[in-house]
């Protein structure tokens, strides 16, 4: 008898695929991430990535005055809720909620998280929140504030593949003992746009389903709740072809393929698909712009002026974490601010519908 459990996830998918078949893209990345995140802290210098909210507390700062800034012109309506997905190590929302407190703002706490090992860490940098798996338990009266940092990213995609059969999805096979990516057997030509569907072969197309579901829900509570959301990270602002999935580990980009749930697999968010469906709920998308302009927009270069004025033996630091968050070369342009609010909120600084 083999015993599952001593398995790694690789061997696991090795069996799984060797009984069974390929594995869709989707159920690999999923699994991998899971198992990825549940056991371990991948942030920081000594993990396998860095986020913003790690690189400085300017941004966690900001995004709690952008908070405390719509909530005050909405009313201060009460209770409120601060709601993050993904929170991480927690370090956003202290920061967050110790500048959005000098503006009378204190929310109650709500994390979505999943993963042990970052909820005992949670625990500790922010003790009065409450922990939630997914959306579906989050309180239905008041307002929410929502932010997603690197979250997106994280959620497994889907993708298609144009073969000379037409669309296939794009599966997980073997070669060998290693993995690669195979066409499925069902057609998939109905999934596809129809300004696609006779694109040339080997056209890759990717969406993230539960992504899609997640920004359905939350806008759903935006438009009964009331309330706003950011969402913050790496992708584009139009809709295009094209695999974007890698997997990164001790900072360096690797084989996706290479140690299933030993690197962090990622894929680019498409901005523009989610502020549709965000729109087909009668929630205003305030914009879509990139972190670069948007930390600039809301005072980041004063901000960082006088921090570095207060503690000049951080200057170089303070100025080095400036030129990270905000730089084009750095997180700048490539990383990207999408905001959305209930009709009934005003617009936000930093973004065209203000
Ligand atoms: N926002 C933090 C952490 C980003 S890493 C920061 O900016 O530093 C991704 C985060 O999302 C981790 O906290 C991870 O545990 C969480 N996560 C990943 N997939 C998830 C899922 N399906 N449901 C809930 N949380 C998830």
């Amino acid at each position: 008898m083999i015993d599952y459990e001593q398995l790694g996830l690789g061997d696991r998918f090795r069996r799984l695929i060797r009984n069974t078949g390929p594995v869709s893209l989707t159920h690999f990345m999923g699994e991998s991430n899971a198992f990825y995140y549940s056991g371990k802290d991948p942030l920081g210098g000594t993990g396998d990535f860095i986020t913003a909210p790690e690189i400085s507390q300017m941004f966690g700062e900001l995004i709690g005055l952008w908070l405390a800034d719509m909530w005050i012109n909405a009313g201060r309506d009460e209770p409120v809720h601060y709601v993050e997905l993904g929170p991480g190590r927690g370090t956003l929302a202290s920061d967050a909620l110790r500048s959005a407190r000098r503006y009378g703002l204190e929310p109650r706490v709500h994390f979505v998280e999943t993963s042990q090992a970052l909820k005992d860490i949670q625990l500790t940098t922010v003790p009065g929140a409450i922990w939630h798996d997914d959306l579906s338990t989050l309180p239905q009266e008041g307002p929410i504030l929502l932010i997603a940092n690197e979250f997106l990213d994280a959620l497994p995609v889907r993708q298609l593949v144009r073969t000379p059969n037409g669309w296939r999805e794009r599966m997980v096979g073997l070669s060998g003992d290693d993995f690669a990516f195979v066409a499925g057997g069902q057609p998939m030509d109905p999934a596809v746009p129809v300004d696609l569907r006779e694109a040339e072969e080997g056209t890759i197309i990717e969406t993230c389903p539960a992504a899609a579901a997640i920004l359905f829900e939350v806008a759903g509570r935006l438009d009964e709740q009331g309330g706003c959301a950011l969402f913050i990270d790496y992708g584009h602002d139009a809709t295009r072809t094209g695999s974007t999935l890698q997997a990164v580990r001790a900072h360096q980009k690797v084989d996706p393929f290479a140690a299933p749930g030993d690197a962090d697999l990622t894929a680019h968010v498409d901005f523009a698909t989610l502020a549709r469906i965000a729109q087909s709920r009668d929630v205003r998308h305030l914009g879509t712009v990139t972190q670069g302009d948007w930390l600039r927009a809301l005072g980041i270069e004063t901000r960082a002026k006088s921090l570095a004025d207060k503690a000049p033996q951080y200057q170089q630091e303070i100025h080095a974490a400036l030129e990270r968050l905000t730089a084009d070369d750095q997180m700048g342009t490539l990383f990207k601010v999408m905001g959305l609010a209930s009709d009934r909120w005003p617009g936000g600084v930093g973004f065209p519908d203000a």
